[in-house]
């Protein structure tokens, strides 16, 4: 059995960018110099599906200040809040009624945050939610889903694309999630392919910028030691990643480059 990719035409994908933070080059990748500072996306993706839309992580949310400040001094860093996704998708007239949930690429703060103003359904890996509840320094996951609905799921389909197993949200191939359990423990690729027949593999923090992807370039060590739930995991996922090849567009969460062409929500 194989994930069937002829998809919807009408499944559609849109970036709702919600800040930055700023890091220097050389703690996002091998090789990144200490002079260049790179600001790091905190950016949702809605892909819209006539099966139910789903938000792909939740940016900063209206509480982002507050998170920040729970944060441990040293994960703390100059940033940039913009629009929330709440009051993008209510600024282009979005019907809530549409959105069936966000399916998040990993629970660290900086993908959670958003949740504090999206009372929908929170789709997670079993493995992920383990992760966030002994998660030490970074408990606003815990505070964000406390009263939410989470669902979690199973990797019950196929080895997909050389990842190992899959789980197709709809059954049709648009969006698949596939594990990749490095970063942390309950870790995903998310893999949507639109109406006009472009992949995008939404990868989360596999790798924090696109020399990762186009350079094969992990983390610094000291930031594999301490980011990585483990970084051969991470290694191996990012070599697989790679080998989608040219046909799919790889979007590291935190690379403002990789969002390019993607459109905002009108
Ligand atoms: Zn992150």
């Amino acid at each position: 059995m194989t994930i069937n990719a002829a998809v919807d035409t009408t499944v559609t994908v849109h970036q709702l960018p919600t800040g930055t933070y700023e890091t220097p080059a050389a703690l996002a990748f091998r090789g990144g110099s200490f002079r260049e500072r790179r600001q790091f996306a905190a950016t949702a993706v809605l892909v819209r599906h006539p099966r139910g839309d789903v938000l792909v992580d939740a940016g900063f949310g209206a509480r982002a200040e507050e998170h920040i400040r729970s944060l441990p001094p040293y994960r703390r860093s100059p940033h940039t809040l913009g629009a929330t996704v709440s009051e993008q998708l209510d600024a282009a007239g979005y019907d809530r009624a549409r959105l069936a949930g966000v399916l998040l690429t990993h629970s660290h703060w900086d993908h959670v945050s958003g949740l504090d103003s999206l009372d929908v359904p929170v789709l997670v890996t079993a493995q992920e939610l383990r992760y966030a509840e002994h998660s030490r320094g970074d408990a606003v996951f815990r505070q964000v889903v406390a009263d939410r609905e989470v669902r979690t799921y199973e990797f019950g389909g196929p080895a997909h694309l050389g990842f190992p197993a899959a789980h197709d949200l709809y059954g049709d191939g648009a969006i698949v999630v596939v594990p990749a359990p490095g970063h942390t423990s309950g870790s995903v690729v998310v893999l949507v392919t639109t109406g006009a027949g472009v992949r995008y593999a939404f990868v989360g923090d596999l790798a924090w910028q696109l020399e990762g992807v186009t350079r094969g370039a992990q983390r610094p060590l000291l930031m594999r030691l301490l980011a990585d739930s483990d970084p051969g995991q991470v290694r191996r996922d990012l070599d697989r990643v790679r080998a989608l090849g040219p046909g799919t567009r790889v979007v590291p969460a935190h690379d403002l480059r990789a969002y390019e062409g993607i459109p905002r929500l009108a």
